[in-house]
């Protein structure tokens, strides 16, 4: 999709992704090669005048390796930050973004008394490597943390309350190298499973300056040039951090058709150096995501203002196989529309 929105602007791609199948490699050279290859990292720096990404477990050091030869953006630090719930949730604390309080843990006799001082029903979360629900449990005794704990693999983990939101929100925001900051309309989401399933921009609600204010204090707290997205839970009207993505994300593909520059655009123009353009909603949007299975898509194009995207993965049970947006005037012509697309889903 970053690609799809950057031949327009004029620009080239060359993609290093470790599957021979990714979908990108449709679309411009594919070096096929694990994240850490040096020599193929050292390839793509050769032919590239930046690099950026677009899944936030590259590892580390691959983003420092490139970063001594190109610019690299999002900035390696916020690549970091993101890879860490405990820093992430540090560096929250630390810019005075509010989040929910949180606990590091390291052993199961520490889940125990974690799980004794939380006193309630909490999540344990491993530090490193979860997304999409993958790599927490839900807790409410000492006895059922120290077995998360065990069940996770022993390793790192932070234990937080089960927070009581109203509803679940996120902001996306991009900042060029000069510090201009575009913030998109606040967008509602729902998960199921912990997975993404669906997104509503504008949401509805009066917390986009709170959402903003957040945003700005990241972006320029860490230098930041790209795409940023952070997720809330709201609690009484209040915004509280979940977690934040350096890279552009899948709560604003509505942007593609809904917003007068998509993310994937300002994403690009932020990392060539190139003015943002204006986040603002064309009318308002729900993005549904396709995951496991396709639905008959010749129905659902029939829905007036229905936009496919279909990314040529092999369909399998969990797996984002695609997502379709419907973008209508007004939400009375939206509601309509999302009630014929839950037909044909
Ligand atoms: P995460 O991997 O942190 O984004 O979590 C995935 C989803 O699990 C979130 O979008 C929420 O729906 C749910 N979740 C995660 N942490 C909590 C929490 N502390 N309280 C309530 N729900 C949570």
């Amino acid at each position: 999709m970053l690609a799809l929105a950057g031949f327009p602007l004029g620009l080239d791609f060359v993609f290093l992704d470790p599957s021979p199948d990714a979908p990108a490699g449709a679309l411009g050279r594919h070096i096929v090669s694990s994240y850490d290859d040096r020599a193929a990292l050292a390839a793509l720096a050769d032919v590239s005048d930046v690099i950026t990404y677009e899944f936030e477990n590259v590892p580390g050091d691959a983003a420092a390796f490139l970063a001594r030869a190109r610019p690299v953006w999002p900035p390696p630090a916020a690549l970091a930050a993101a890879q860490d719930r405990l820093e992430e949730k540090r560096l929250f604390d630390r810019l005075g973004v509010p989040t929910a309080a949180f606990e590091a843990v390291d052993s199961a006799d520490g889940a125990r008394a974690a799980a004794r001082r939380l006193a309630g029903p909490g999540v344990l979360k491993t530090r490193r490597l979860g997304y999409d629900g993958k790599g927490q449990v839900r807790v409410r005794t000492a006895d059922e943390a120290a077995a998360a704990f065990a069940a996770l693999g022993g390793r790192s983990c932070l234990l937080e309350p089960v927070v009581p939101f109203s509803r679940e929100v996120s902001v996306i925001a991009a900042r060029s190298e000069s510090g201009d900051v575009v913030v998109y309309p606040l967008v509602e989401n729902v998960h199921e499973d912990g997975i993404l399933r669906r997104s509503r921009a504008p949401a509805p609600g009066s917390v986009q300056e709170q959402a903003a204010g957040r945003a700005r204090s990241i972006l320029d707290g860490l230098d930041y040039v790209g795409v940023l997205a952070i997720e809330f839970f709201e609690v009484d009207g209040t915004l509280l951090a979940n977690e934040m993505a350096p890279r552009v994300h899948n709560s604003a593909h509505w942007t593609i058709e809904g917003a007068e520059t998509s993310q994937f655009e300002n994403h690009l123009r932020a990392v060539t150096g190139m003015p943002l353009g204006s986040p603002a909603a064309r009318g308002v949007s729900v993005m549904l995501n396709l995951i496991g299975d396709l639905p008959d898509v010749a129905e659902a194009l029939r829905i007036p203002g229905a936009h496919l995207h279909l990314y040529g993965k092999t369909p399998r049970p969990g797996r984002k196989v695609g997502h379709i947006t419907l973008r209508a005037d007004d939400p009375a012509q939206l509601d309509s529309a999302e009630r014929r697309l839950a037909a044909v889903l």
